[in-house]
């Protein structure tokens, strides 16, 4: 079944809701999210309630386990959104509500595999990583700077993996080498049965690849292709800096996605 793949959303209800209208637009109905659907955004209750409506599942990112347990290596602007964040749940007046909510957070998988729409390709789906599910970080840089990390990753990829965490869409192959979407023919990576392929679906609600339109991939029976979608930016920076906890900053790099 084609389908959608979201991830690191963080908040921002602009940038997801503009993706929802983009995937209802092209008659996908299944959606799937790869975490981060809060931290750093004014909007984390709305994102929380979209996800868990509309995603037939989502993975626990390093910012939804930062909201619920504790921050982990986070900056001090980010901490400061994750308890921000933390208040808006609990400030909730609806005890039903509250409780869902941290409930649909708490059940978040680490890890998922399944398989592809192809029928025979086995996809691992995981906020960071393979090795380190939530928190560690598969930089196009590593192609060059870390092959060895890279071939220990690709170890624990069946065939084909997708991850979000770094905001930077692409396609690593256990080459090792790196494809942009702007390097693909038609933004789609073609699954093959020589190669393994780690694909970052890139950020809905943060782009960081120079590219301040949201990310988002649909997979179907061939491969991925990778899709851009506009969003009222201007509206969320409002938004964040209304807020006193959540720095200038998260509003500031919106504009350029960096
Ligand atoms: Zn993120």
């Amino acid at each position: 079944m084609t389908t959608a793949i979201i991830s690191d959303v963080h908040g921002n209800l602009e940038a997801l809701e503009a993706v929802l209208a983009d995937i209802d637009s092209r008659g996908i109905k299944r959606i799937i999210c790869l975490g981060d659907i809060i931290g750093y955004g004014p909007n984390p209750i709305e994102c929380v309630d979209l996800v868990r409506t509309r995603c037939e599942w989502a993975l626990m990112g390093n910012h939804d386990f930062g909201v619920l347990y504790e921050p982990t290596n986070f900056n001090a602007g980010a901490e400061s959104a994750a308890f921000w964040t933390r208040d808006r749940l609990d400030a909730e007046a609806d005890d039903n509500l509250r409780r869902e909510r941290y409930e649909f957070l708490g059940r978040l998988r680490v890890r998922v595999v399944e398989t592809c729409p192809d029928g025979r390709t086995s996809l691992l789906a995981v906020h960071g990583s393979p090795r380190r599910p939530i928190n560690e970080y598969i930089f196009p840089d590593d192609v060059t700077n870390a092959p060895d990390k890279l071939s220990t990753i690709f170890e624990r990829v069946p065939r084909v993996c997708v991850v979000g965490h770094t905001h930077v869409p692409g396609v690593f192959t256990d080459e090792p080498d790196f494809y942009p979407p702007g390097e693909l023919t038609d933004s789609t990576y073609l699954f093959t049965e020589s190669e393994k392929a780690i694909i970052n679906v890139g950020s809905v609600g943060q782009p960081r690849d120079m590219d301040p339109r949201s990310s988002y991939v649909v997979l179907d029976d061939r491969g991925v292709t990778f899709v851009r979608v506009p969003y009222d930016v201007e509206a969320i920076a409002a938004k964040i800096r209304a807020v006193p906890q959540l720095p200038e900053w998260l509003a500031d790099r919106l504009f350029e996605g960096r």
